[in-house]
């Protein structure tokens, strides 16, 4: 760590203490030229949630991007943005845990249509109808029936 005075590189340590949130360390250093005094914060490194795509690239999560299909699905219908973020939550919690940091497109969609239907069945239609891609009108009513029976 390069002193913020001189550029000095060795210091040692005066003080350390985790932040309140146990999630980071705090360190006064002094300076072993200057003997100046700085702060500087340890953190744990962020472990980033991908998506396996079905051409099986991968991409970072992306919270817009679902986010953007539902509200597309929930347009005019009686559900709020509240009820959608908090959808978004409830999938992300689901899929992603410590053990796992990546998941599939089609997990992701699986997970959401599961939710969607509870809450709001049109939206549901038209969220599986694009994320299913049915192939034809059949399987699309077949789909519908059962949504009636
Ligand atoms: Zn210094």
């Amino acid at each position: 760590m390069r002193c913020p005075f001189c550029a000095f590189l060795e210091s040692k340590v005066v003080d350390s203490r985790s932040s309140k949130e146990g999630d980071s360390i705090r360190r006064r250093r002094e300076c072993l030229k200057c003997t100046r005094r700085y702060t500087t914060y340890e953190r744990i490194e962020e472990v980033a949630q991908m998506v396996i795509k079905k051409d099986g690239r991968r991409e970072p999560f992306d919270r817009w991007k679902i986010k953007s299909g539902i509200l597309k699905a929930v347009e005019k219908r009686p559900v709020s943005l509240e009820q959608v973020e908090s959808l978004i939550d409830d999938v992300e919690r689901a899929l992603f845990n410590s053990s796992e940091h990546e998941v599939s497109t089609d997990n992701i969609g699986l997970a959401v249509m599961e939710r969607l239907k509870s809450l709001d069945e049109v939206a549901y239609v038209r969220f599986a109808s694009v994320y299913r891609q049915f192939k034809d009108l059949n399987e699309f009513m077949n789909e519908l029936k059962t949504l009636l029976t």
